[in-house]
């Protein structure tokens, strides 16, 4: 088992709030890990120091690392925006750029220098595909992302990050603020999405993590307090 992703004894403080307490754990390579547990428990500061979203802010201190495919990306010659290229996250709230629903797609290619309107083109396409999003925008690209339903634009969020191609996408509650028939959509999207990049997603709903995850991990006051095969602990008696 190949793992793309381990966490070892990694503790973060909010000035002396101990907000994780050596968190030790590993994402296996093309899974999804599913991180449940009481508001407050630390699931999203946990992701977010996947891609060193949160230490980078004042008051925060990290302690223990994480390695990505075996390099710590909190050794000081990390490339953050690399990083966060490499692992890319979406929010509770989809949050698209007030542009077209192309440029928002196009915006991280043409960060990373690409101008080739055919080349892009392919790649608005492709990832468009990639977040099951293609055949409902196809013909309204040049349109505003703002006008899309909350499910399209978290979808787009998803787009958006295929289109630099990730290896690891972090989603934080992606269905909290979404209708059943979006969230349907999501976690549909979320089981294709694992034959190619690996997943962790937060939730807070037991039937979600049963539903899209490989595995599962409980937290609770800062620690994490079991991890398993998704499939094992929701059979235990
Ligand atoms: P969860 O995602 O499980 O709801 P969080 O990771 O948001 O939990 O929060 C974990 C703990 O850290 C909580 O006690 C929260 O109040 C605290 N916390 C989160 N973000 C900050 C921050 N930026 N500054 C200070 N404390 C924070
Ligand atoms: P969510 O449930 O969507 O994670 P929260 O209400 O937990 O939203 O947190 C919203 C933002 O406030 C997050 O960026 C979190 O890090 C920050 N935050 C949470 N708790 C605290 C806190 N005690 N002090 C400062 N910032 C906090």
């Amino acid at each position: 088992m190949e793992y793309k992703i381990q966490a070892n004894k990694l503790k973060l403080y909010y000035g002396n709030v101990l907000a994780l307490n050596k968190i030790s754990i590993q994402v296996v390579k093309n899974s999804v890990l599913a991180l449940i547990g009481p508001s407050g428990c630390g699931k999203s500061t946990f992701i977010k120091t996947l891609n060193r979203m949160n230490d980078l802010v004042e008051g925060v201190k990290i302690e223990g690392e994480v390695l990505l495919d075996h390099i710590n990306i909190y050794h000081p010659d990390t490339d953050v925006v690399m990083l966060r290229k490499r692992i890319g996250m979406v929010f509770q709230r989809p949050n698209p750029f007030p542009m077209s629903i192309y440029d928002n797609v196009a915006y991280g290619p043409r960060i990373h220098g690409l101008t080739n309107k055919s080349a892009l083109n392919s790649i608005v396409e492709k990832s468009l595909r990639g977040a099951a999003l293609w055949d409902e925008v196809k013909d309204r690209l040049h349109t505003s992302a703002m006008g899309m339903s909350g499910g399209q634009q978290q979808r787009l969020c998803i787009a958006r990050l295929l289109a630099v191609e990730p290896e690891v996408l972090l989603m934080d509650e992606p269905c909290s603020a979404l209708d059943p028939i979006s969230t349907m959509k999501i976690e549909e999207l979320i089981t294709e999405l694992k034959q190619n990049y690996t997943i962790v997603v937060v939730t807070h709903n037991m039937q979600q993590a049963a539903r899209v995850s490989d595995y599962t991990a409980f937290f609770l006051n800062g620690e994490l307090i079991e991890h398993d095969q998704t499939d094992a602990i929701f059979t235990r008696p």
